[in-house]
């Protein structure tokens, strides 16, 4: 099986990696998702960036558009399919996203603000991080504060920077320092992404505004190497299914739902499908629709989903399946392949299920 999966492998079976926004409440995470949503009206449909269930899909032609301030020599060097951005800020959807144990968001951005520095959910975002070993990047975002800031919007942070005046370089290296003092403090090593020459040893910060998009292309490309270095080209393929259910929500029209983030793998409309329960069994069904919704220009059509027969890994989708009423968020799902036993499936989503629980209530 894995040398016919090898033979088939080609650039359309890559999966995008998972990236996820944690830190401290009005550090400014909604904002910066919001700031790198936006498409410039210019662009139109180009390389469009596709809104998900869950999550935000930034395909490769958008990633080069985003970040065309860092490459004018064109000596970047891109490998992915795209990027998948975890719409829920904060904790919360950090630890539903893992299996087994480790964590299916493959590389996150941790938001302090610059003029507020480390804070309490900070350092709890730090602990979640490093307990999966994930890797991250720190936004010191709200640049745009330091006194007497001049904005250049959507431009790269070292550009602008070089344009401010000696007091607000002053004040920036001040703050910056203080941050990277604070992080010592907590035994971590951190440095700005320029100075970084060891990304194993230093996190990389990148200080950013949301609200004037500067330094947003910086760590947009510090997402893209950071993923490029750390995910071995074997795990950029799609492979073995892993797939979290996120939310449990009642649709009109549709009944129950859940909406899921694939990480790995395919699913298909007809899939027989395995999960955790409410009351500590598992629930088998059968997939009756994988749904997207419609892209924003195509609002007037009387559905609000697209339907898929088939949907491949990274994505978020909602699944409308009979008996999902007590579906359990942060289960895993598990698909029910010909030669599977569905009894085992079971028994291992729940013990999935209870080693969370036990690693939860260890901590
Ligand atoms: P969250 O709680 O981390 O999601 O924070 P929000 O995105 O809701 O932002 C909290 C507040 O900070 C809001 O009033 C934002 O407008 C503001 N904010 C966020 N980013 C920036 C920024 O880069 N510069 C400035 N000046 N304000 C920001």
């Amino acid at each position: 099986r894995v040398a016919a999966a090898m033979a088939a492998r080609s650039k359309d079976d890559l999966r995008s990696p998972i990236c996820c926004i944690l830190g401290h409440v009005d550090t400014g995470k909604t904002k910066l998702l919001d700031k790198i949503r936006q498409t410039n009206v210019q662009e139109g449909e180009a390389g469009g960036i596709t809104q998900q269930i869950g999550a935000t899909f930034f395909p490769l032609e958008t990633i080069k558009q985003k970040t065309a301030v860092l490459n004018r020599d064109g000596s970047k060097e891109y490998k992915l399919p795209g990027l998948l951005v975890i719409d829920t800020p904060g904790h919360e959807s950090f630890t539903n996203l893992r299996s087994r144990g480790s964590s299916l968001c493959n590389i996150a951005i941790l938001v302090v603000d610059i003029m507020h520095g480390l804070e309490p959910q900070t350092l709890e975002s730090l602990k979640l991080l490093r307990d999966k070993k994930t890797p991250f990047i720190v936004a010191l975002n709200k640049v745009d504060r330091l006194f007497g800031w001049k904005a250049i919007p959507d431009n790269s942070f070292v550009d602008s920077l070089s344009k401010q005046s000696e007091s607000v370089k002053r004040e920036f290296e001040t703050r910056k320092d203080a941050v990277i003092t604070a992080f010592q403090e907590n035994g971590l090593n951190a440095t700005l992404y320029y100075d970084n020459k060891n990304l194993g040893k230093y996190v990389s910060l990148v200080p950013t505004s949301a609200h004037t998009g500067e330094g947003i292309p910086d760590m947009i490309m510090l997402l893209v190497e950071l993923t490029q270095t750390r995910m071995s080209e074997r795990l950029m393929y799609i492979s073995e299914l892993e797939c979290t259910v996120l939310e449990v929500k009642v649709i009109e029209g549709l009944g129950t739902t859940i909406d899921v983030v694939l990480s790995n793998g395919v699913l298909r409309e007809g899939d027989r499908i395995v999960l955790c329960g409410l009351n500590g069994s598992a629930i088998a069904t059968n997939v009756r629709a994988l749904l997207t919704p419609q892209p924003l220009k195509e609002l007037r059509v009387k559905s609000a989903y697209v339907h898929h027969k088939e949907v491949k890994a990274s994505l978020g989708v909602k699944i409308s399946a009979p008996d999902l009423e007590k579906a359990l968020a942060g289960s895993r799902l598990m698909v029910v392949g010909p030669d599977d036993d569905e009894e085992e499936l079971k028994d291992e989503v729940i013990s999935d299920l209870t080693s969370l629980l036990s690693s939860i209530n260890k901590s």
